[in-house]
């Protein structure tokens, strides 16, 4: 079963801007820690079969349940990983909110972590983008 969940419930006005990894999700205005930020929204599929249930996209809220969040009109779907993140995903009842996990400036892109899994087999071989990680190899390729 396949339903859509078009609205976003954005809390604090964002904007999607170019990021070092492509586009990314900005704050316009200050957010507190704690705060839900965003609600991840998208086809909710509920029983579907193992190969609609995966991607680049898909939340997986548990075993019978995901969001295909893929669709442009998922606006939390521009936000970035990052291995030290400034927000990170929260289900309650069957909903998907990224939260402030510390206080975030005006003009700051929002990042949180995707999870090992998802790092293993979609970030990992291309090098991953986070300020972490860049910083990591640019001091590995300076020793
Ligand atoms: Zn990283």
């Amino acid at each position: 079963m396949i339903e859509l969940r078009k609205d976003t419930n954005a809390q604090y006005k964002l904007k999607v801007r170019r990021s070092i990894a492509g586009l990314g999700l900005f704050a316009l205005e200050p957010i507190p820690k704690g705060k839900r930020i965003i609600e991840y929204v998208g086809k909710v599929l509920i029983d579907e079969p193992d190969d609609a249930t995966s991607g680049q996209y898909i939340f997986n809220l548990h075993k019978h349940m995901d969001i295909d969040g893929a669709p442009r009109w998922n606006t939390a779907r521009y936000i970035n990983h990052s291995c030290r993140p400034n927000a990170e995903s929260d289900v309650k009842k069957g909903h998907v909110w990224i939260k402030s996990k510390r206080n975030i400036m005006v003009g700051e892109e929002i990042f949180y972590d995707y999870g090992k899994e998802f790092w293993n087999e979609h970030i990992k071989p291309k090098g991953c983008r986070c300020a972490k990680c860049v910083t990591k190899r640019l001091k590995a390729t300076k020793v």
